[in-house]
Protein backbone atom coordinates (compact mmCIF):
# COMPACT_ATOMS: atom_id res chain seq x y z
CA UNK A 1 0.00 0.00 0.00
CA UNK A 2 1.13 3.44 -0.55
CA UNK A 3 0.10 6.88 0.32
CA UNK A 4 0.65 10.34 -0.56
CA UNK A 5 1.85 12.70 1.95
CA UNK A 6 4.05 15.29 2.69
CA UNK A 7 8.14 14.30 1.97
CA UNK A 8 9.60 15.27 5.51
CA UNK A 9 12.86 14.42 6.42
CA UNK A 10 13.95 15.78 9.10
CA UNK A 11 17.77 16.78 9.79
CA UNK A 12 17.40 14.57 12.73
CA UNK A 13 20.47 12.09 13.57
CA UNK A 14 19.87 8.92 15.35
CA UNK A 15 19.69 10.47 18.81
CA UNK A 16 19.86 7.70 20.81
CA UNK A 17 18.65 4.35 21.33
CA UNK A 18 16.16 3.45 24.00
CA UNK A 19 17.18 4.56 26.96
CA UNK A 20 16.79 2.78 30.02
CA UNK A 21 14.21 5.25 31.71
CA UNK A 22 12.44 4.52 28.48
CA UNK A 23 12.76 1.07 28.60
CA UNK A 24 11.61 0.82 32.45
CA UNK A 25 8.73 3.27 32.32
CA UNK A 26 7.40 1.15 29.43
CA UNK A 27 8.07 -2.22 31.08
CA UNK A 28 6.06 -0.82 34.13
CA UNK A 29 2.87 0.65 31.94
CA UNK A 30 0.41 -2.03 30.70
CA UNK A 31 -1.29 -1.67 28.19
CA UNK A 32 -2.03 -0.56 24.55
CA UNK A 33 -0.99 2.43 23.43
CA UNK A 34 0.61 3.23 26.36
CA UNK A 35 4.01 2.26 26.12
CA UNK A 36 3.78 4.93 23.06
CA UNK A 37 2.78 7.54 25.35
CA UNK A 38 5.44 7.00 27.70
CA UNK A 39 7.89 6.75 24.65
CA UNK A 40 6.15 10.47 23.52
CA UNK A 41 6.94 11.97 27.16
CA UNK A 42 10.46 10.82 27.26
CA UNK A 43 11.24 11.09 23.64
CA UNK A 44 12.50 14.41 21.33
CA UNK A 45 11.26 17.49 19.91
CA UNK A 46 8.38 17.50 17.07
CA UNK A 47 9.80 17.33 13.88
CA UNK A 48 6.97 18.56 11.42
CA UNK A 49 3.96 19.76 12.64
CA UNK A 50 2.17 16.60 11.61
CA UNK A 51 2.10 14.23 8.45
CA UNK A 52 -0.55 14.18 6.57
CA UNK A 53 -3.65 11.75 7.36
CA UNK A 54 -5.28 10.28 4.26
CA UNK A 55 -7.65 8.35 6.18
CA UNK A 56 -6.56 8.41 9.80
CA UNK A 57 -8.98 6.75 12.54
CA UNK A 58 -8.00 8.51 15.54
CA UNK A 59 -8.23 6.71 18.40
CA UNK A 60 -9.06 7.18 22.01
CA UNK A 61 -5.28 6.94 22.47
CA UNK A 62 -4.86 9.93 19.85
CA UNK A 63 -5.01 12.53 23.07
CA UNK A 64 -1.86 10.32 24.83
CA UNK A 65 -0.21 10.52 21.67
CA UNK A 66 -0.59 13.88 20.93
CA UNK A 67 1.95 14.88 23.84
CA UNK A 68 5.27 15.59 22.10
CA UNK A 69 5.95 13.14 19.90
CA UNK A 70 8.70 12.15 17.89
CA UNK A 71 8.54 11.89 14.51
CA UNK A 72 12.16 10.03 14.00
CA UNK A 73 11.99 6.85 15.50
CA UNK A 74 15.36 6.04 17.69
CA UNK A 75 15.53 2.50 16.05
CA UNK A 76 18.22 1.90 13.73
CA UNK A 77 21.19 0.93 15.88
CA UNK A 78 20.49 -2.10 16.12
CA UNK A 79 20.50 -2.41 12.64
CA UNK A 80 23.09 -5.34 13.58
CA UNK A 81 23.62 -7.25 10.13
CA UNK A 82 23.79 -4.83 7.48
CA UNK A 83 21.70 -3.18 4.55
CA UNK A 84 21.15 -6.77 2.95
CA UNK A 85 18.51 -8.68 4.12
CA UNK A 86 18.39 -11.89 4.84
CA UNK A 87 15.75 -14.04 3.67
CA UNK A 88 15.85 -17.10 5.20
CA UNK A 89 13.14 -16.75 7.91
CA UNK A 90 15.60 -18.92 10.43
CA UNK A 91 17.94 -15.93 10.17
CA UNK A 92 18.26 -14.01 13.57
CA UNK A 93 16.99 -17.45 15.75
CA UNK A 94 13.02 -16.68 15.91
CA UNK A 95 12.66 -17.85 18.50
CA UNK A 96 15.78 -16.69 20.70
CA UNK A 97 14.16 -13.84 21.81
CA UNK A 98 10.98 -15.31 23.02
CA UNK A 99 9.63 -13.62 26.07
CA UNK A 100 8.66 -16.19 28.14
CA UNK A 101 9.38 -20.00 27.97
CA UNK A 102 8.91 -22.54 25.40
CA UNK A 103 6.04 -24.74 25.52
CA UNK A 104 5.70 -28.32 24.53
CA UNK A 105 3.31 -28.66 22.04
CA UNK A 106 -0.50 -28.40 22.77
CA UNK A 107 0.51 -26.62 25.84
CA UNK A 108 1.00 -23.12 26.92
CA UNK A 109 -1.23 -19.78 27.08
CA UNK A 110 -2.95 -20.07 23.96
CA UNK A 111 -3.62 -23.37 23.84
CA UNK A 112 -6.72 -24.13 21.69
CA UNK A 113 -6.38 -20.47 20.24
CA UNK A 114 -6.11 -20.43 16.73
CA UNK A 115 -4.09 -17.33 14.68
CA UNK A 116 -4.12 -16.67 11.53
CA UNK A 117 -1.14 -14.89 9.88
CA UNK A 118 -1.67 -13.37 6.52
CA UNK A 119 2.07 -12.60 4.99
CA UNK A 120 0.78 -9.89 2.01
CA UNK A 121 1.45 -10.28 -1.20
CA UNK A 122 3.54 -13.21 -2.56
CA UNK A 123 6.85 -13.12 -3.83
CA UNK A 124 5.63 -15.46 -7.04
CA UNK A 125 2.84 -11.95 -8.14
CA UNK A 126 5.22 -10.15 -10.07
CA UNK A 127 5.24 -13.31 -12.41
CA UNK A 128 1.74 -13.31 -12.43
CA UNK A 129 0.58 -9.58 -13.69
CA UNK A 130 -2.88 -10.68 -15.29
CA UNK A 131 -4.05 -13.32 -12.97
CA UNK A 132 -3.46 -10.47 -9.68
CA UNK A 133 -5.01 -8.03 -11.48
CA UNK A 134 -8.32 -10.10 -12.02
CA UNK A 135 -11.40 -8.11 -10.05
CA UNK A 136 -13.07 -9.72 -6.80
CA UNK A 137 -16.02 -8.54 -4.71
CA UNK A 138 -14.98 -7.09 -1.48
CA UNK A 139 -18.52 -5.96 -0.35
CA UNK A 140 -18.20 -2.74 -1.08
CA UNK A 141 -16.78 -2.73 -4.36
CA UNK A 142 -14.40 -4.71 -6.25
CA UNK A 143 -11.12 -4.36 -6.40
CA UNK A 144 -7.77 -6.35 -7.58
CA UNK A 145 -7.00 -10.01 -6.31
CA UNK A 146 -3.74 -9.03 -5.05
CA UNK A 147 -0.75 -6.43 -5.91
CA UNK A 148 3.06 -6.83 -6.01
CA UNK A 149 3.63 -4.95 -3.02
CA UNK A 150 6.53 -2.80 -2.40
CA UNK A 151 10.16 -3.09 -2.13
CA UNK A 152 13.18 -1.07 -0.57
CA UNK A 153 15.70 0.61 -2.90
CA UNK A 154 17.88 -2.31 -2.97
CA UNK A 155 15.00 -4.32 -3.83
CA UNK A 156 14.37 -6.08 -0.89
CA UNK A 157 10.90 -7.44 -1.49
CA UNK A 158 7.56 -6.99 0.55
CA UNK A 159 6.31 -10.08 0.26
CA UNK A 160 9.88 -11.41 1.44
CA UNK A 161 9.82 -8.98 4.52
CA UNK A 162 6.32 -10.49 5.42
CA UNK A 163 6.96 -13.95 4.78
CA UNK A 164 9.80 -13.55 7.13
CA UNK A 165 8.41 -11.46 9.81
CA UNK A 166 4.94 -14.09 9.76
CA UNK A 167 7.81 -17.27 10.00
CA UNK A 168 8.79 -15.51 13.23
CA UNK A 169 5.36 -14.47 14.66
CA UNK A 170 4.40 -17.84 14.15
CA UNK A 171 7.55 -19.36 15.86
CA UNK A 172 6.80 -16.99 18.71
CA UNK A 173 3.42 -17.96 19.08
CA UNK A 174 3.72 -21.77 18.80
CA UNK A 175 6.06 -21.52 21.59
CA UNK A 176 2.71 -20.16 23.68
CA UNK A 177 0.49 -22.92 22.33
CA UNK A 178 -1.27 -21.50 19.65
CA UNK A 179 -2.38 -23.15 16.99
CA UNK A 180 -0.87 -20.96 13.83
CA UNK A 181 -1.56 -20.77 9.82
CA UNK A 182 -0.53 -18.96 6.76
CA UNK A 183 -2.32 -17.35 4.31
CA UNK A 184 0.68 -18.35 2.20
CA UNK A 185 3.89 -19.53 2.34
CA UNK A 186 5.53 -18.87 -0.84
CA UNK A 187 4.18 -22.52 -1.80
CA UNK A 188 2.21 -21.28 -4.55
CA UNK A 189 2.82 -19.28 -7.46
CA UNK A 190 0.52 -16.56 -6.85
CA UNK A 191 -1.70 -14.80 -4.37
CA UNK A 192 -3.95 -15.21 -2.78
CA UNK A 193 -6.66 -13.19 -3.69
CA UNK A 194 -7.53 -10.69 -1.03
CA UNK A 195 -11.07 -12.17 -0.85
CA UNK A 196 -9.39 -15.58 -0.56
CA UNK A 197 -6.87 -14.51 2.16
CA UNK A 198 -10.13 -13.48 4.30
CA UNK A 199 -12.21 -16.58 3.63
CA UNK A 200 -9.13 -18.47 5.19
CA UNK A 201 -9.12 -16.40 8.57
CA UNK A 202 -13.49 -17.07 8.76
CA UNK A 203 -13.08 -20.72 7.79
CA UNK A 204 -10.28 -21.38 10.36
CA UNK A 205 -12.55 -19.49 12.88
CA UNK A 206 -10.16 -17.58 14.10
CA UNK A 207 -9.53 -16.19 17.26
CA UNK A 208 -7.06 -13.37 15.29
CA UNK A 209 -6.30 -12.91 12.22
CA UNK A 210 -3.37 -10.12 11.17
CA UNK A 211 -2.07 -9.29 7.97
CA UNK A 212 1.42 -7.99 7.86
CA UNK A 213 2.97 -5.83 5.64
CA UNK A 214 5.35 -2.94 5.16
CA UNK A 215 4.36 0.37 3.23
CA UNK A 216 5.71 1.76 -0.12
CA UNK A 217 5.11 5.86 1.05
CA UNK A 218 7.30 8.52 0.34
CA UNK A 219 11.17 9.10 1.43
CA UNK A 220 10.45 11.17 5.06
CA UNK A 221 7.58 9.22 5.53
CA UNK A 222 8.70 7.05 8.36
CA UNK A 223 6.94 4.83 11.19
CA UNK A 224 4.49 1.51 11.87
CA UNK A 225 0.76 1.64 11.59
CA UNK A 226 -1.73 -0.88 12.36
CA UNK A 227 -4.69 -0.68 9.66
CA UNK A 228 -8.68 -1.50 11.73
CA UNK A 229 -11.36 -2.72 9.62
CA UNK A 230 -14.36 0.60 9.70
CA UNK A 231 -17.74 -0.76 10.09
CA UNK A 232 -18.93 -1.75 6.84
CA UNK A 233 -22.27 -3.49 5.94
CA UNK A 234 -22.38 -4.29 1.92
CA UNK A 235 -22.61 -6.91 -0.39
CA UNK A 236 -21.04 -9.58 1.33
CA UNK A 237 -18.90 -7.22 3.62
CA UNK A 238 -20.19 -7.11 7.09
CA UNK A 239 -17.48 -6.17 9.76
CA UNK A 240 -19.66 -4.59 12.40
CA UNK A 241 -19.18 -7.37 14.60
CA UNK A 242 -15.93 -7.38 14.56
CA UNK A 243 -14.47 -3.37 14.50
CA UNK A 244 -14.87 -3.07 18.51
CA UNK A 245 -12.37 -6.43 19.05
CA UNK A 246 -10.17 -5.70 16.24
CA UNK A 247 -9.62 -2.19 17.39
CA UNK A 248 -8.57 -4.01 20.76
CA UNK A 249 -6.30 -6.30 19.00
CA UNK A 250 -5.43 -3.54 16.96
CA UNK A 251 -4.47 -1.57 20.31
CA UNK A 252 -2.77 -3.86 21.93
CA UNK A 253 -0.40 -4.99 19.12
CA UNK A 254 0.42 -0.91 18.31
CA UNK A 255 1.06 -1.35 21.84
CA UNK A 256 3.92 -3.62 21.97
CA UNK A 257 5.16 -2.60 18.95
CA UNK A 258 6.61 0.38 19.90
CA UNK A 259 7.84 -1.57 23.35
CA UNK A 260 9.19 -3.91 22.07
CA UNK A 261 10.85 -2.28 18.69
CA UNK A 262 11.37 1.33 20.68
CA UNK A 263 10.12 2.94 17.49
CA UNK A 264 7.73 5.55 17.10
CA UNK A 265 4.23 5.63 15.52
CA UNK A 266 4.04 6.73 12.05
CA UNK A 267 4.31 10.51 11.00
CA UNK A 268 2.29 10.81 7.88
CA UNK A 269 -1.19 9.09 8.87
CA UNK A 270 -3.15 8.08 12.23
CA UNK A 271 -2.22 11.48 13.81
CA UNK A 272 0.83 9.76 15.50
CA UNK A 273 -1.28 6.75 17.25
CA UNK A 274 -0.05 4.20 15.10
CA UNK A 275 -3.74 3.99 14.24
CA UNK A 276 -5.86 4.06 11.16
CA UNK A 277 -9.27 2.81 9.88
CA UNK A 278 -9.97 1.81 6.78
CA UNK A 279 -13.16 0.66 5.17
CA UNK A 280 -11.31 -0.03 1.32
CA UNK A 281 -9.82 -2.95 2.52
CA UNK A 282 -11.14 -6.28 0.85
CA UNK A 283 -8.91 -8.64 3.35
CA UNK A 284 -10.49 -6.58 6.50
CA UNK A 285 -13.97 -6.14 4.85
CA UNK A 286 -14.71 -9.43 4.30
CA UNK A 287 -13.60 -10.61 7.19
CA UNK A 288 -15.90 -12.25 10.30
CA UNK A 289 -13.68 -12.46 12.85
CA UNK A 290 -10.73 -10.23 14.74
CA UNK A 291 -8.32 -8.97 12.20
CA UNK A 292 -6.12 -5.73 11.58
CA UNK A 293 -3.48 -5.00 8.97
CA UNK A 294 0.25 -4.19 10.35
CA UNK A 295 2.48 -1.67 8.32
CA UNK A 296 5.43 -2.41 9.62
CA UNK A 297 7.41 0.95 8.03
CA UNK A 298 8.42 2.58 5.32
CA UNK A 299 10.20 0.34 2.98
CA UNK A 300 10.80 3.38 0.73
CA UNK A 301 12.49 5.37 3.23
CA UNK A 302 15.97 4.78 3.50
CA UNK A 303 16.08 4.70 7.61
CA UNK A 304 13.29 2.74 7.58
CA UNK A 305 14.98 0.38 5.14
CA UNK A 306 17.81 -0.02 7.41
CA UNK A 307 15.23 -1.43 9.76
CA UNK A 308 13.16 -3.41 7.85
CA UNK A 309 15.99 -5.01 6.39
CA UNK A 310 18.07 -5.74 9.55
CA UNK A 311 17.01 -9.58 10.62
CA UNK A 312 17.50 -8.36 14.13
CA UNK A 313 15.04 -5.74 14.01
CA UNK A 314 12.50 -7.80 12.17
CA UNK A 315 12.85 -10.53 15.00
CA UNK A 316 11.73 -7.27 17.35
CA UNK A 317 8.68 -6.44 14.74
CA UNK A 318 7.59 -9.76 14.66
CA UNK A 319 8.10 -10.27 18.40
CA UNK A 320 5.83 -6.64 19.04
CA UNK A 321 2.81 -7.77 17.21
CA UNK A 322 2.84 -11.25 18.58
CA UNK A 323 2.81 -10.00 21.98
CA UNK A 324 0.01 -7.64 21.48
CA UNK A 325 -1.94 -11.28 20.00
CA UNK A 326 -1.06 -12.54 22.81
CA UNK A 327 -2.25 -9.81 25.17
CA UNK A 328 -5.86 -9.78 22.99
CA UNK A 329 -6.02 -13.38 23.74
CA UNK A 330 -5.62 -13.59 27.07
CA UNK A 331 -7.82 -10.50 27.61
ZN1 LIG B 1 1.56 -4.64 1.38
Amino acid sequence: MSYTGPDFDPPQSRRFRRGPLTVVLAALVPGALLGWAVYATVGGPDDDGGGASTSAGVSAAASSAGASPSGGAPGGADATDGRRPSPSPDSGSPAASSPSASAPAGTGPLKGKIVVIDPGHNPGNFQHTAEINRRVDIGTNSKECDTTGTSTDDGFTEAEFNLDVAHRMRALLEEQGATVKLTQDDDRPFGPCIDERARIGNEARADAVVSVHADGSGAGNRGFHVILPGSVNSGAADTRAIVEPSRDLGERIAGNFVRVTGNAPSNYVGGRTGLVTRKDLGGLNLSTVPKVFVECGNMRDSKDAALLTSGAWRQKAAQGISEGIVSFLRG
